[in-house]
Parts: C-alpha cells; structure tokens; sequence
C-alpha cells in the first residue's frame, strides 16, 4: 500500500483524527552528488510525442509547455554534475490539510488582521482557501538528506 499508518492523532471538533501520514515518493538520485534532486536540478528529453526537445526542465518542457515530473524525463541529467539520475523510493511524512481547515480559516482570520496583512496576501489566501484544502495540498514535512552510495 502506499499510505501507511499515521503516527500523529488530533482532536478535531469531537473526534480523534490521524493527521500526519506517510506516502512512499518516488524521486531521483544523483550517486555524483548524493543527494535526491528537486525538479530544477533535473533535465532530459521530453516524452511528448513529436516534441523530445533535449533540454527539458524536471518540472516542464519550455518548448512544448507539457506539465512534467522528473522522472518521466527520458535520459534524465543532473544539472550540477551531468550524470544520470537514477529512480528511487523514499518515505515523507504528510499532513492532511483538510482535516485542519476550519483551523487554518480561523488562524488565517484573526492573524490577517492582527498582523495586518496586505490585501494581495488576503485575496491569495481567500483565492487558495476558496478552492478548498484536498489531499492534493497536504504538506510534506520531510526532506530527504544526502545519504551514503550503497
Ligand atoms: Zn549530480
Ligand atoms: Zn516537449
């Protein structure tokens, strides 16, 4: 499976909830480096038919505009070193945002005011809140340090 147990629980409202989760991420490693590379350290050749522009971004292709992940990218480079990357699981630990959301609108209210946010930063955050908190914005609270070559 990919979640696994939660190891955190809060009280929301009148229950218990798990709030935290870990979820198996599949990333690149760079053995040069050894460090996983974040999308702006990756680029290859895009997979979109008709396009394979060479110099694709970990996170998307300038020349075709298609939205990527890293390791879609065909022939994946590191950029700090120019080796090959290679695919690799590792565990993070989330938050499940939906279940704090009454939290963080009742934060976001009395903070806003009492920290006299802009009106820019208002209307961002109504705008992302207005949209809702779904699994999709859950926070990762891990990174993944260097680690030895095996
Ligand atoms: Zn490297
Ligand atoms: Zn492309």
């Amino acid at each position: 499976m990919w979640l696994k147990a939660g190891l955190l629980v809060f009280r929301v409202g009148s229950r218990y909830s798990c709030l935290e989760f870990r979820l198996r991420v599949i990333k690149l490693y760079c053995d040069t480096c050894q460090k996983f590379l974040v999308d702006r350290l990756v680029e290859g050749s895009c997979p979109t038919p008709c396009c394979h522009y060479d110099s694709a971004q970990g996170d998307q292709c300038e020349k075709c505009g298609k939205l990527l992940n890293p390791t879609e990218l065909v022939n994946p480079r590191c950029k700090v070193c120019a080796n090959s990357p290679h695919i690799c699981d590792t565990n993070h630990l989330f938050l499940q945002l939906p279940l704090l959301e009454g939290n963080v609108r009742d934060y976001i209210s009395s903070m806003s005011v009492a920290r006299s946010w802009s009106q820019n930063a208002i209307q961002a955050t109504n705008v992302w809140l207005k949209e809702g908190l779904t699994l999709c914005s859950r926070v990762n609270l891990t990174r993944d340090k260097k680690r030895k070559q095996k």
